[in-house]
């Protein structure tokens, strides 16, 4: 027997229908327009917004999806074996009723008619993102990597996110500071908010230099650019200046690029000399603040300067334009 059972699937009251990656290690819940998801999305090839995973279209049921699916289909089961049963006491009964010596009398159930309860959505979500490439709507919490109908890895995004993260992150930290003095002590509390700002750092280094290499590759319409240009800040400056006719001096001002060429060489201190000061430090950063041999130390305010600067300079990387 095949039976086809109708099921509606209604999206949320912003047109978003929720979607979960079928990759085992990831299982991550998102939301597509549902209008994309049928017109846009192909059947063979869907990805997942966080891990790439890619895989046909009918997988990427989420686990409240599947048990509402369950729950309907057992529901119309049971009402089709109770019609079966219905029918056939029906018949049986009919052909009874004139029989004086057998005599079947039946009772029906009840019948119940079947409806299914459309599957609703999950509340809304925060983030809605829009595919610079393919124009699909797609919602996630925190941020996400690609595109789930074109795959699309959105540069913009994941350093814009990755920007406010940080800023939230520091934000927190005094919080996190008293919370972690309260269950360890002072000295560790300490330690462990010194590691997560000079992490910081590292992380806005990073998240600009694949940025940037990232919207060079994009102009340039190359693939072959190479992050670790994008570490020296002159360097960059020149090769976005001879693409497009504008270095990051257009955006910042020589305060700021002095500012950021220093954090970027403690940055590199502090991942390769365990923070050490050394002599070619003090030769390329200008810095006349420490002695070959000390150690760097980040406060906070360092951080939210280098933050806002790295935001300033994506901000103006994003309009750039061939010319
Ligand atoms: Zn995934
Ligand atoms: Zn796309």
């Amino acid at each position: 027997m095949n039976v086809q059972i109708p099921i509606t699937i209604l999206s949320d009251e912003k047109g978003y229908f929720d979607r979960e990656c079928p990759n085992p290690d990831c299982l991550y819940t998102f939301k597509i327009k549902m209008q994309d998801w049928q017109e846009k999305v192909s059947d063979e090839e869907v990805h997942c917004p966080m891990c790439g995973h890619v895989d046909t279209s009918d997988k990427w049921w989420t686990q409240e999806q599947i048990t509402a699916q369950e729950k309907i289909a057992e529901e119309w089961a049971l009402n089709y074996a109770r019609q079966m049963l219905n029918n056939t006491f029906k018949k049986i009964a009919d052909s009874t009723r004139h029989n004086k010596y057998v005599k079947f009398t039946y009772k029906p159930y009840r019948t119940i008619n079947f409806r299914n309860n459309p599957i609703g959505q999950r509340e809304e979500w925060e983030t809605e993102i829009t595919c610079e490439q393919c124009g699909t709507q797609y919602s996630v919490i925190g941020s996400a990597y690609f595109c789930p109908c074109c795959g699309f890895n959105s540069a913009n995004q994941v350093f814009f996110d990755t920007m406010e993260r940080i800023a939230i992150m520091l934000d927190t930290l005094p919080g996190m500071r008293a919370y972690l003095e309260e269950l360890n002590n002072r000295d560790d509390a300490d330690s462990i908010c010194r590691g997560l700002l000079e992490s910081t750092i590292g992380d806005i280094v990073s998240a600009f230099q694949k940025y940037a290499a990232r919207r060079y590759e994009i102009l340039s319409g190359t693939d072959n650019v190479r992050v670790n240009d994008f570490q020296i800040i002159d360097k960059g400056s020149q090769m976005f200046r001879e693409l497009c006719g504008d270095g990051y001096d257009k955006w910042l001002t020589s305060d700021e690029l002095v500012y950021l060429k220093m954090l970027f060489q403690r940055r590199h201190i502090l991942e390769h000399n365990s923070g050490i000061v050394d002599q070619r430090y003090i030769d390329q950063s200008g810095d006349a603040s420490y002695n070959v041999g000390q150690r760097i130390v980040v406060h906070e305010r360092d951080a939210r300067r280098l933050l806002a600067i790295v935001q300033k300079l994506g901000e103006g990387l994003k309009l750039l334009e061939k010319h």
